[in-house]
């Protein structure tokens, strides 16, 4: 098509490249519209540009701690007490932020492919919030409880009374919250998933994460040597920006609705 020129990254929203952004988003829709699977990757840019705080810089109170220090399990057998208030606080900051214009983008995107498969590094539940439906959660979810002993997951918001941790009714384990803490392997059934969606997608975005993490890193380099096309979008350059075939320097929130709307524009005037 004679697009030979056109650089594979860009710094959206940089006028010397402006010139190329369209043809750029042009040519990656074309990609879109050809791919059955797109598999997604998640990590903390996008809970940052939601404005979820971090433990690290906390004021007050948890200011002496370290998150190492209090998200495993020596600590919750130790004194379950301490990490529950801690989780509580968290909960209560994660409670008050919403998913921002990217997650609701992706939950959209969804609904274009026949398969999609969101993979996410946080834990703050922003995908399900804003309706993505298939996700994949690497590190759990802050918001959920499971059985620090037999691992079997609570249903439902349950608040817990730091002086009062129920007891799992199948085992009689500790309650504690379902995130993977310092120390313990991911959820196998979780993580083959992931790695089974990055071989078998046609198209895989990393996005807002720093792509430096395993084994969540190693998801993108999959997909790529699978054979997918590899989009990436991210403020910053990261050690997969080289490797990707696409590489938006942008935040999602801002990138990813003017991705599906030129996606969709195309769909209309091909139904047209
Ligand atoms: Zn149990």
């Amino acid at each position: 098509m004679g697009f030979g020129e056109v650089p594979n990254n860009i710094i959206v929203g940089n006028l010397r490249s402006a010139a190329y952004l369209d043809v750029m988003v042009d040519r990656l829709v074309e990609i879109m519209s050809h791919s059955r699977h797109c598999a997604i990757l998640t990590g903390a840019g996008m809970s940052a540009e939601s404005g979820v705080p971090t433990f690290r810089g906390a004021d007050g109170l948890w200011q002496k701690f370290k998150a190492e220090e209090l998200a495993n399990m020596d600590a919750f057998m130790a004194n379950p007490k301490l990490v529950w208030e801690w989780y509580n606080w968290r909960r209560d900051l994660m409670s008050k932020v919403e998913p921002n214009p990217g997650h609701l983008a992706l939950a959209e995107m969804e609904n274009l492919f026949e398969r999609f498969t969101l993979i996410t590094q946080n834990i703050d539940g922003l995908h399900h919030e804003a309706g993505s439906r298939e996700i994949l959660e690497l590190h759990g979810n802050i918001h959920r409880n499971k059985c620090s002993k037999c691992n079997r997951i609570l249903s439902g918001d349950i608040e817990i009374d730091p002086d009062r941790i129920p007891a799992c009714e199948t085992c009689g384990g500790r309650i504690r919250p379902d995130v993977v803490w310092f120390g313990e392997m991911l959820d196998n059934d979780i993580l083959s998933g992931a790695f089974r969606a990055s071989e078998e997608a046609d198209i895989f975005f990393s996005i807002g994460t720093s792509a430096v993490v395993h084994p969540a890193a190693s998801l993108p380099m999959m997909a790529k040597q699978s054979g997918a096309t590899l989009v990436e979008i991210n403020p910053d350059r990261t050690p997969l920006t080289d490797l990707a075939d696409f590489y938006f320097e942008a935040r999602s929130g801002e990138f990813l609705p003017e991705l599906i709307s030129a996606y969709k524009e195309r769909l209309e005037s091909r139904e047209a």
